[in-house]
């Protein structure tokens, strides 16, 4: 059979991760993420890392040749023969028009998925998150809240909202993404009709990974 490339496309607060572990353990798959990738050559401080460690970390996109390069020497890795799964990749028109070609060179059939979330849930979802200043335990008002509002169950002390969960800061990194992506839906919307649109807004993790099953049983046999 020809090898799987799923490409995953998800908002922050999604639930990308999470259907990520699903997807790699029901396939036997490896996950391929460029983030991870980039991070590893920091920590290793060799000359990419080097090269690469101000953008990375002022948050901007580094170069498509570096990263187009990265994936095509990744998905010829043994453990990529049968196939594998994108995450933060292509995050460019450029980087799309590449993989297509990289696809089409290792023969894989590519699928993408995309993670639809209702933007006011996540808000709701990250703005309900506290976290202890002291001993790092995370709450969520609705989900795991803390013993008595507002204070930390290990130590009593008073509960904060981490700067990257305050509501301004969430709905800046979703205008972001939306920038980002919706160039490149569309761009594979024209290009297959392999495109599977999930919604991952209201239910259990278990139930979005139902849902992504059954899609891509359902392409498979097409
Ligand atoms: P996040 O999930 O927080 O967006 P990632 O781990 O996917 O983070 O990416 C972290 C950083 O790595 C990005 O901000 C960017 O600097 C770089 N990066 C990751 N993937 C790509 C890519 N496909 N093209 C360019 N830069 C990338």
């Amino acid at each position: 059979m020809k090898p799987i490339a799923i490409i995953l496309f998800g908002s922050p607060g999604s639930g990308k991760g999470t259907q990520s572990k699903y997807l790699v353990e029901w396939l036997r798959i490896p996950q391929i993420s460029t983030g991870d990738m980039l991070r590893e050559h920091i920590r290793a401080g060799d000359p990419i890392g080097l090269a690469i460690q101000e953008r990375m970390r002022a948050g901007s996109l580094v170069s498509d040749d570096l990263v187009n390069q990265l994936v095509f020497e990744r998905i010829r890795q043994p453990d990529a023969r049968n196939g594998f799964i994108l995450d933060g990749y292509p995050r460019t028109p450029t980087q799309a028009e590449e993989m297509m070609r990289l696809l089409t060179n290792v023969g894989a059939g590519e699928v993408v998925i995309h993670l639809v979330v209702d933007y006011n849930v996540i808000i709701s979802r990250m703005s309900g998150r506290r976290v202890c200043p002291k001993c790092g335990t995370l709450y969520n008002s609705v989900s795991r809240p803390p013993k008595v509002e507002g204070v930390c169950d290990l130590d009593g002390t008073p509960l904060v909202i981490r700067d990257d969960d305050r509501e301004q800061v969430v709905r800046e990194r979703l205008v972001q993404y939306e920038r980002q992506t919706q160039p490149l839906l569309e761009f594979f919307r024209a290009v297959n009709d392999r495109l599977i649109e999930v919604d991952a807004s209201g239910d259990r993790p278990e139930v979005v990974f139902g849902r992504i099953k059954s899609e891509l049983k359902n392409l498979v046999r097409k």
